[in-house]
This record gives structure tokens, C-alpha cells and sequence, in this order.
């Protein structure tokens, strides 16, 4: 048997999400089976659980009225990894500037959304990523910069701005990291994060 992941799919890069998943659990040697959150019920079965990009003020909008929010807030109370990333860390954040995105509050963080000016609309970067070697080929979309973080910790910064954040279970990035082969993202997230709860090996056996 193996471990049950979701990947919230009211928009987004879902089949990267999944295959970044699907990469990070072999280096980790687990195994994976990966489903599509569009509608409510599907959350609590889930192990582990990314929140992909694409516009927040729409997936904010879906994830409330499919009542897909309280279950993510379950997910992450229970202490299971959830990995956000950029359009996802807005929603996850606690203060997103913009009446139009209802926050979720899993990270302790003020977001300014598409912070990187529109020359630099979209850009990769070689990032520096506590808890990994080497640094991480960061691919930005419209990204959000994060201003003030509370409670959570910084994971990784770009032009003096973090764009990486971490706390408890939830780690959220501003970048895209299912958009390139390198899944260290999705492993130090998922399986890597001692802030979270996995079954063992031998429960899924
Ligand atoms: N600019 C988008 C927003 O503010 C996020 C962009 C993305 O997810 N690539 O919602």
C-alpha cells in the first residue's frame, strides 16, 4: 500500500504537482498514489497535499464555496505536509492585501502578490535553499514576495525579499517547483520535514 496524496486542482500546474510528487517519493524511496482535489471529501483521505499557482482570488473563491478550505485547515491541524506554492502560498497566508483573496492563515505571513515587477514578470533563479546542497533552479511567475513573517521561518530570500517560508507542517513558495525535473522541493517538503506527520513505512506496508 502506499501513501495517498493530493493535489488541489481548481486550476493550476496539477499534473507537474503530481509528477514532482511522484519523483520526490522514489528518491525517497516511498511509494505514491496521487489524486485530484475538485470537490470536498477527497482531503481527509490524503497523507500529504500541494496547493498549486494560478490566480488566488479564484482558487480562494473555489476552495470556500467547494468547502475544500475546511478540510485543508483539518489536514494541517493534524500536523500533515502541505507544500503551497506561489498563487497557493497566497491563499495560504494570513494576509494576502487584496479583499478578493480569502486567506487561509496556514502561514504566519503578509504576501504582496505579483511583487516582482513587470520586467521580471517571469524569471528562474539559482536559489539558496536551507536544507539543501545545492542551490535550487527557482522558476517565478508573477510571484509574490512575502514582507512580514511571524511565526514562520525563512527558507530561502531573493533581491533581499524571502520567497521561501516554513512552519509546522506547511511550507510555502513564491516560485514554481513543479515546473523543473528537480523535485527537492517537493521531498524536503513532504518527506524530508520533521515538523510533519507521514505513516511509517511499515503502516503502509
Ligand atoms: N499572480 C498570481 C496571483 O497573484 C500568482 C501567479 C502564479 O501562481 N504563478 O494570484
Amino acid at each position: 500500500m502506499s501513501l495517498t496524496a493530493g493535489v488541489i486542482a481548481v486550476q493550476g500546474d496539477v499534473e507537474e504537482h503530481t509528477a514532482a510528487i511522484e519523483r520526490a517519493a522514489r528518491a525517497h524511496d516511498r511509494e505514491v498514489t496521487v489524486h485530484e482535489i475538485r470537490n470536498a471529501g477527497l482531503v481527509p483521505d490524503c497523507d500529504l497535499l500541494a496547493m498549486p499557482g494560478g490566480e488566488s482570488t479564484t482558487i480562494s473563491r473555489l476552495l470556500h464555496s467547494e468547502g475544500i478550505a475546511a478540510e485543508i485547515r483539518a489536514h494541517v491541524d493534524a500536523g500533515k505536509p502541505l507544500l503551497a506554492t506561489c498563487a497557493g502560498l497566497i491563499v495560504a497566508s494570513s494576509d494576502a492585501a487584496d479583499d478578493r483573496v480569502e486567506e487561509l492563515g496556514l502561514l504566519d505571513v503578509t504576501v504582496e502578490r505579483n511583487a516582482f515587477g513587470r520586467q521580471k514578470d517571469s524569471f528562474e533563479a539559482p536559489l539558496d535553499v536551507a536544507g539543501l546542497d545545492e542551490p535550487y533552479p527557482a522558476v517565478f511567475i508573477r510571484a509574490p514576495a512575502i514582507d512580514d513573517v511571524g511565526d514562520a521561518t525563512v527558507l530561502a530570500s531573493w533581491d533581499g525579499r524571502p520567497v521561501a517560508v516554513k512552519q509546522g507542517s506547511v511550507v510555502g513558495t513564491a516560485f514554481h517547483p513543479e515546473l523543473t525535473p528537480d523535485s527537492r522541493i517537493h521531498g524536503l517538503a513532504f518527506f524530508e520535514n520533521d515538523d510533519a506527520t507521514l505513516p511509517a513505512l511499515e503502516e503502509t506496508a
